[in-house]
């Protein structure tokens, strides 16, 4: 992904444990607000019931993950819980170019990843509003065997490990509330004086100007 391009839009990181409430915030996030979009991921994992390919992911092989790599497609990858997810440098760079805000809903290595090339990204970190409310969320219906709850747990206490090389941070007890947070950031980021100046340049020109007006 070039520099040069960045100031059309801005780049959002978005990180959370599973059971943060994560997906839902992103989704209403972007339904809210005109102007920005998620950015697609690249996965090998397997596609879940109601998920559709090039909507959640693009669901694709270990080979042809590899291959990507080794042709140098994506902007930040990782391995996280066994599978391969990455962000193509297409996927995002052909939504900034279009002017628009880009939210990357990836994990903290990822997110370290993509801070190392793009310094400028805003990064947000997602929390549950406690320790048991968490572990309800990830008992799923209450079928699930005390192993698996367990281990859910421990990847989301490791994930949460991460949650102070974040810019922001949004605890989502209240959903609205939560969500108000998110568009306060993306708003703000918005009206910062580099960003106005990039995206209103003709018209910062024409209040400056100490040319008289042509009657
Ligand atoms: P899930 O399989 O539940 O959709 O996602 C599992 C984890 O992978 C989540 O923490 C999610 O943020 C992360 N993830 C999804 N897409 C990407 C990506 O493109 N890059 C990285 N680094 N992580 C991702």
């Amino acid at each position: 992904m070039s520099h040069d391009t960045v100031s059309q839009g801005t780049l959002f990181i978005v990180s959370a444990p599973s059971g943060a409430g994560k997906t839902s915030l992103v989704r209403e996030l972007i339904e809210s607000l005109d102007g920005i979009q998620v950015s697609v991921s690249h996965t090998t994992r397997a596609k879940r019931e109601g998920e559709v390919d090039g909507v959640n992911y693009h669901f694709v092989t270990v080979d042809r993950f590899e291959a990507m790599i080794a042709e140098g497609a994506f902007f930040e990858y990782a391995k996280v819980f066994d599978n391969y997810y990455g962000t193509s440098c297409q996927a995002a760079q052909t939504l900034l170019d279009a002017g628009q805000d880009v939210i990357l809903e990836i994990d903290w290595q990822g997110a370290r990843q993509v801070r190392e090339r793009m310094p400028e990204a805003v990064s947000i970190f997602i929390l549950p509003p406690s320790r048991d409310e968490l572990e309800r969320r990830l008992s799923g219906r209450g079928t699930d065997e005390h192993a698996v709850i367990a281990r859910r747990m421990r990847d989301a206490v490791s994930e949460m490990s991460h949650f102070d090389e974040y810019d922001y941070l949004v605890i989502n007890d209240d959903f609205t509330t939560a969500l108000e947070e998110l568009q306060a950031l993306v708003v703000s980021q918005r009206l910062r004086c580099e960003t106005m100046h990039s995206r209103h340049a003709p018209l910062l020109a024409a209040l400056l100007s100490q040319q008289p007006r042509v009657e």
